[in-house]
């Protein structure tokens, strides 16, 4: 039977816990995960490429046991980077509505353009429902405990940014 590759991209600025449960159950349906960290220049991420890099990497090593992990980054066209790893799905998170309508748009151009690739999409689990990278960075930096969001690495890095 074919290897089954799927490719979960994102931003990850800063990874986490919801990030982290939907790599875990995205693990369970595939042979090979790959994590695509996106440079994304335009969102003028808070932390640089090869932090968001580290920040995965931490957590996808007890992955390994099981399932072939690579954490990629990537830049341009997503679907020009999936066809580049051989993956044939495109794993998604999603949250409450918002997120909805523009994954929509995207799943349905993504497919236009290559109708071999497959987007899934997992629900976000009720208790990591809420969490978003925008405001738990927007939390740190006001000082707040973020200890219920991110792991206990991505914690003390968001700690350093805003010492
Ligand atoms: P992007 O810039 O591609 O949206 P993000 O890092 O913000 O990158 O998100 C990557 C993926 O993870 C998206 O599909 C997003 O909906 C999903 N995601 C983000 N936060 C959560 C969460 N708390 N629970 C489940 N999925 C999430």
């Amino acid at each position: 039977m074919p290897q089954r590759t799927a490719l979960y991209p994102g931003t990850f600025d800063p990874m986490t816990l919801g990030h982290l449960d939907i790599m875990k159950r995205a693990s369970r349906l595939c042979d090979k995960l790959i994590v695509g960290v996106a440079i994304n220049r335009d969102k003028n991420p808070l932390f640089p490429l090869d932090e968001r890099v580290a920040m995965v990497e931490h957590v996808v090593e007890p992955f390994r046991d099981y399932i072939d992990v690579e954490v990629k980054p990537f830049e341009g066209l997503l679907i020009h980077f999936v066809e580049k790893c051989g993956a044939s799905m495109i794993v998604r998170g999603l949250r409450a509505v918002s997120d909805f309508e523009y994954e929509f748009q995207m799943a349905g151009m993504n497919d236009r353009l290559n109708p071999d690739i497959e987007t899934v999409f997992l629900m976000a689990d009720p208790q990591y429902q809420t969490i978003a990278s925008r405001l738990v960075k927007e939390i740190a930096r006001l000082g707040g405990d973020v200890t219920q969001f991110v792991t206990p690495e991505v914690e003390l890095r968001l700690k350093e940014k805003f010492a």
